[in-house]
């Protein structure tokens, strides 16, 4: 149990060295000396200087994971030595929960608190998961005549570039490295530019863990020079990638453009949350106002449409305002804040974009829609109903904690409207009637349908999106198969 006060965590945060060099091929390796400013959120304070990986140290850094992929131990390790060094990292990022979530509240803003019970807990299972999964795979031996033997086998499909976003940085990291590296794959990270700290210092915490050198680098750097050199690198045999959809296509052109790499894409929604007239409409708020303004909306999966019966709309709205009234916005570091600070100053003003042309359209704003008057990037979580269906708020991801209610009359009518969206990452329907929950997550298209919930799950079930959400999965077994190659061997007896 987590018992700082918010006087001990600024205490910590001025006592805070963050990592600010690459982590390549075992050790830290400062590149040529230029820099990048790293901003807090809460204040918009400098944080550090951090190392700029241009071409030289992507080169380098995939050439270690290269080299560590076709000669080193990694790959042909036994499974169960692979999944040990997994649970030693688990252990060691467990060991350094406190020091990650602060340098993870400090760099993208979220509540520390939040970033200490939610996102490194799930980051230390994540690598645990697939440490203790290591061992328990079997390859396929499908049956033929007595004169051949026929081996249907996964093999790890070499280097691993993971490319991931700010608003969960070490989970979304984590979420892609670990199933790669169980399967025998080495890995090159690169974190977003405004939250690159606390993934450097994950780098670190491997080679202290006994990853062998070369097996998991990280370099830092923005997206058009290092990210695009990743995706352009002849080395890399795979791009896992979570971000926007704009730049999601940016990668299948790198990889069209280089080696044909495969591509695997986590990409944006604008998620509807359907309640039926027959909801507990209570709990459906209290949800929607969890789910929309959990991590300050900046959340892929936010329910951000949410989609009611006519007959309850007013009262389900009336109650999702109390409940977004009732957030303490304010200091990630102070334990009583519900909701952090924005990741930047251009994204609140992207935001804050959002809100005046709802306004503009002619939405009808319940809630919020201020900045706090005050050093850092706070935003009031903000709703508004009588939101139509072809307006901007109804279709674009804002990635904020701004919430857009829409009223349908007919369950068709949900369904219509669940679907006019060009993502599908994920949907939430609420009603008491079991026929009418599996209709609508049948015709919902999207990755995840929660009944009668929102965000919930293991690390046994796989996320991911349809449509321009992306394709391919985090999490479970099926992660395996982003990271794994199936040989066929026949053998004539
Ligand atoms: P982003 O797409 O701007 O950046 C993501 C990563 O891509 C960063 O590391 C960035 O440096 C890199 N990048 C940016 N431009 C690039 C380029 N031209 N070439 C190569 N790399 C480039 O996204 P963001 O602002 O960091 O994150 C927000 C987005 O991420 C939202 O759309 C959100 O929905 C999405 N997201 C999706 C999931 C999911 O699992 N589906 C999870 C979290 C976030």
């Amino acid at each position: 149990m987590l018992r700082l006060s918010h006087q001990d965590w600024l205490e910590r945060a001025a006592r805070l060295r963050p990592m600010t060099v690459h982590h390549i091929d075992g050790a830290d390796h400062a590149g040529d000396g230029d820099t990048f400013p790293v901003v807090a959120p809460r204040d918009g304070s400098p944080l550090a200087d951090v190392a700029r990986a241009g071409q030289r140290e992507v080169d380098l850094a995939a050439a270690a994971a290269r080299r560590a992929f076709d000669t080193g131990a990694w790959p042909r390790l036994a499974p169960a030595e692979r999944g040990r060094a997994l649970i030693r990292f688990a252990d060691s990022v467990e060991a350094h929960r406190e020091e990650l979530a602060l340098t993870i509240a400090l760099e993208m803003g979220k509540p520390v608190t939040e970033a200490y019970t939610i996102e490194l807990r799930a980051v230390a299972a994540c690598f645990r998961w697939y440490g203790e999964i290591a061992d328990k795979l079997v390859d396929e031996a499908p049956q033929t005549a007595s004169d051949a033997l026929a081996l249907v086998t996964r093999e790890p499909v070499g280097v691993v570039a993971a490319v991931v976003p700010w608003n969960f940085p070490l989970t979304m990291a984590a979420w892609k490295v670990a199933p790669a590296l169980a399967a025998g794959c080495t890995v090159v990270l690169k974190p977003a530019e405004q939250s690159p700290l606390s993934a450097l210092r994950l780098g670190r915490l491997a080679a202290e863990a006994g990853l062998p050198p070369g097996v998991f680098n990280v370099v830092a750097g923005e997206g058009p020079t290092a990210g695009r050199a990743l995706g352009l690198h002849p080395d890399v045999d795979v791009l896992a990638f979570t971000g926007s959809t704009a730049v999601g296509r940016h990668f299948l052109r790198y990889a069209a453009d280089s080696n044909l790499k495969r591509v695997w894409l986590e990409l944006g929604g604008k998620s509807p949350n359907i309640v039926l007239p027959d909801a507990d409409p209570l709990a459906a708020a209290a949800s929607a106002a969890w789910g929309v303004f959990f991590n300050q909306g900046e959340m892929c999966t936010a329910p951000s449409r949410l989609l009611v019966h006519s007959s309850i709309a007013d009262r389900v709205t009336d109650a999702v305002v109390e409940r977004a009234r009732a957030l303490r916005v304010g200091d990630p570091l102070d334990p009583a804040t519900t909701m952090g600070a924005l990741v930047s100053a251009e994204h609140l003003v992207r935001v804050r974009d959002h809100i005046t042309r709802a306004h503009a359209a002619g939405a009808r704003l319940r809630t919020g829609g201020a900045r706090l008057e005050r050093a850092g990037h706070y935003l009031e979580p903000t709703v508004f109903d009588r939101v139509a269906p072809d307006m901007a708020l109804a279709r674009e991801e804002v990635f904020g904690p701004v919430l857009a209610v829409l009223t349908f009359d007919t369950e068709d009518e949900a369904i219509r409207l669940a679907n006019a969206s060009e993502y599908g990452l994920a949907a939430g329907v609420w009603t008491t009637n079991l026929s009418a929950a599996h209709r609508i997550s049948r015709a919902v298209r999207a990755g995840t349908v929660w009944v009668n919930c929102y965000e919930e799950g293991g690390l046994n079930v796989p996320f991911g999106g349809v449509k321009q959400s992306g394709h391919g999965r985090d999490k479970s077994l099926h992660a395996l198969e982003k990271y794994t190659d199936l040989k066929t061997t026949w053998i004539a007896l």
